[in-house]
């Protein structure tokens, strides 16, 4: 019998990532899930009891880098592989003009959607590279490549992050490992109703049509590296 595979998600207490990992645990993958807010991860976990799968709550808080390096271990003396990484949490940080942008809150902003995805790489890179398919994919934004006014932080992150992973993508010659960035476009969350308050949210994909295309990217079957996959043309080319 094939062992499940062991999917690691990050911010998966809501939106696209608490959909990643529902749909991940339908198709019978164990999730790891990742998100400070307790509760709301014991909800998920009930979800998914429910659907007859299995997950691995850890509350953490990604700014925590020594809690990052502790994961690591843990998931190497429990499991001693991983099979994937979704890469999803992130934080909007504050809009507005850079120069009053407080320097708090642009390094946490860095911390979040930069810094904590370096520290995943480190502390679970040994880990991927036991699995017979590793695969990874970390969430980014349209302002990466297009910066706009007011999105400072955030948007800076977002490019630091996508060369980051390009690079390390192209770091696995000749090894399984792949690492692609997925860009989920306006999405139905929590996140989407702050940037945008005056959208209307039926005009926008929900977190699960945007998840659902989000998680192939770390199954068996994917096979780029190094890819930016844009939701918006995905769904427009089904
Ligand atoms: P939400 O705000 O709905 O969810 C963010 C998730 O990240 C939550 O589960 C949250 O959990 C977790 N998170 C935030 N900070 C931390 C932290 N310090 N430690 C651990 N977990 C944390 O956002 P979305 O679902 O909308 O966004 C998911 C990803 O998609 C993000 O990377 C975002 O930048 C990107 N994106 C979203 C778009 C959209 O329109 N929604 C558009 C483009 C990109 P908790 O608070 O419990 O810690």
């Amino acid at each position: 019998m094939t062992q499940p595979r062991l999917i690691l998600v990050t911010g998966a207490s809501r939106g696209i990532g608490r959909s990643a990992a529902l749909h991940l645990a339908r198709q019978g993958d164990v999730v790891i899930a990742i998100a400070r807010s307790k509760l709301a991860l014991e909800k998920l976990d009930d979800e998914i009891r429910a659907i007859g799968s299995e997950a691995v709550l850890v509350p953490m808080d990604l700014k925590d880098t020594k809690g990052i390096e502790t994961l690591g271990k843990v998931i190497g003396e429990k499991f001693g592989r991983l099979d994937g990484l979704v890469a999803n949490a992130g934080i909007l940080g504050t809009l507005g003009p850079l120069e009053t942008c407080g320097p708090r809150s642009f390094e946490e902003t860095i911390a979040v959607n930069l810094t904590a995805n370096f520290h995943l790489i480190r502390a679970l890179g040994p880990w991927l590279h036991k699995s017979d398919a590793p695969r990874t994919v970390f969430v980014t934004s349209g302002v990466a490549r297009h910066p706009r006014a007011f999105w400072g932080p955030y948007q800076a992150a977002k490019a630091g992050l996508e060369a980051m992973v390009l690079g390390w993508a192209d770091e696995q010659e000749n090894l399984s490992l792949r690492a692609n960035l997925f860009n989920p476009g306006g999405t139905r969350t929590a996140m989407r109703a702050d940037a945008m308050p005056g959208e209307d949210p039926m005009s926008i994909p929900s977190a699960d049509d945007v998840a659902a295309e989000l998680v192939k990217l770390v199954s068996k079957d994917e096979t780029r590296t190094g890819q930016l996959i844009n939701y918006r043309e995905v769904a427009a080319a089904h």
